[in-house]
């Protein structure tokens, strides 16, 4: 790797990140971001080297909604008001959808154009070719980078149509799901499953003649929260109606996001829920690896390919298929 030309070590790298020097961090977000193999050899050791780190506690903040909901202008408004000595905040963009719409819903960092410029605010748009499967281990390694660099508060925004919600709460503390004032029946197309992620709905553009609107759909927000089961990490979600644009509601946010890790750190959900974080990334890592294994060798492949057909003519179910393909593999892998 290399620095104004000169090539540097992995423990100067690491120190640049340190450092907060932003063009070291950048360049380590696409090191990890590479399929190369050579640079996954080096992206391991870098994450290694700040994994040990002893970093700042932080939060890592899920944000998502429908586009046009206003996830640019809330980001905006919630990290001016966050961004001070004490807060440094890195934001991560996260668009499948980007590789089949012919460019980005979420768009470049120009959406944000107040924390372009100011120094304890780091934004990482959409990585390129990004696909669901490799959101968990993308992102995961990305806030391990950031929390290396000092960033305190990590917000990882996804655009709320796809399930790339679902890979992006399992990789944070704190889930925030930004709606419009409307009916809360509709859902806004919005899945109910990931309302049921969700810790805290803010209901945006709770300004000029939307207020009433917004108030009758924090009513319904609220009973549609309720019904559902309560959350693990013992903390009840909230509804707060706001505007992006005009910064109202935005205070009550940061309240409630502070007595969420108030709330999850004493009754020790908040580790917990980090180390199953670690597990599950481990696990979907194993998985892919292994499907890739298997999908590469031209036997297995072609046994797929077979069982897949039988299924496709009715002439087999799936679990019978993987029933045969589980016996397949022993005799295959013990010859
Ligand atoms: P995103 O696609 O979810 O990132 O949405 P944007 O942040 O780009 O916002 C979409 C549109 O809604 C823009 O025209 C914003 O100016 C507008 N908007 C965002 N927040 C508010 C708000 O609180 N009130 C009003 N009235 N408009 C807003």
């Amino acid at each position: 790797m290399k620095i104004k030309g000169k090539k540097i070590s992995i423990d100067l790298w690491v120190s640049e990140i340190q450092n907060n020097n932003k063009v070291v961090l950048a360049q380590a977000i696409t090191l990890i971001e590479s399929t190369k193999e050579s640079d996954k050899i080096i992206a391991a050791e870098l994450l290694k080297k700040c994994a040990e780190l002893k970093t700042k506690p932080s939060i890592r903040i899920g944000i998502t909604g429908v586009p046009g909901v206003g996830k640019s202008t809330f980001i905006n408004t919630f990290v001016r008001n966050l961004s001070n000595k004490e807060n440094k905040i890195a934001i991560l963009s996260i668009d499948p959808s980007s590789q089949n719409s012919n460019g980005s819903i979420l768009g470049d960092k120009t959406r944000m154009t107040d924390l372009v410029n100011d120094p304890n605010v780091f934004i990482r748009p959409s990585p390129s070719g990004i696909t669901l499967g490799g959101i968990t281990a993308h992102t995961t390694d990305t806030i391990l980078l950031f929390e290396a660099a000092g960033y305190n508060y990590i917000i990882v925004e996804t655009v709320g149509v796809g399930q790339s919600e679902t890979a992006v709460h399992g990789v944070t503390d704190f889930f925030l799901l930004l709606m419009l004032p409307g009916s809360g029946d509709e859902l806004q197309g919005i899945k109910r499953g990931i309302m049921e992620l969700a810790d805290l709905v803010f209901i945006n553009k709770a300004d000029g003649d939307n207020i009433l609107k917004a108030k009758i759909a924090k009513a319904e927000f609220s009973l549609a929260l309720h019904l559902f089961p309560a959350m693990p990490s013992g903390w009840t979600p909230q509804v707060i109606i706001g505007s992006a644009i005009e910064s109202i509601g935005i205070k009550e946010t940061i309240d409630a996001i502070d007595s969420f890790i108030s709330i999850t750190t004493t009754n020790g959900y908040f580790e917990k829920n980090r180390t199953n974080q670690k597990i599950n990334n481990f696990r979907q890592q194993i998985k892919s690896i292994w499907w890739q294994q298997f999908i590469e060798n031209q036997n297995t492949k072609n046994k797929i390919f077979e069982l897949e057909n039988a299924i496709k003519e009715g002439k087999l179910q799936p679990i019978n298929a993987v029933n045969e393909i589980i016996e397949f593999q022993k005799t295959y892998f013990n010859k």
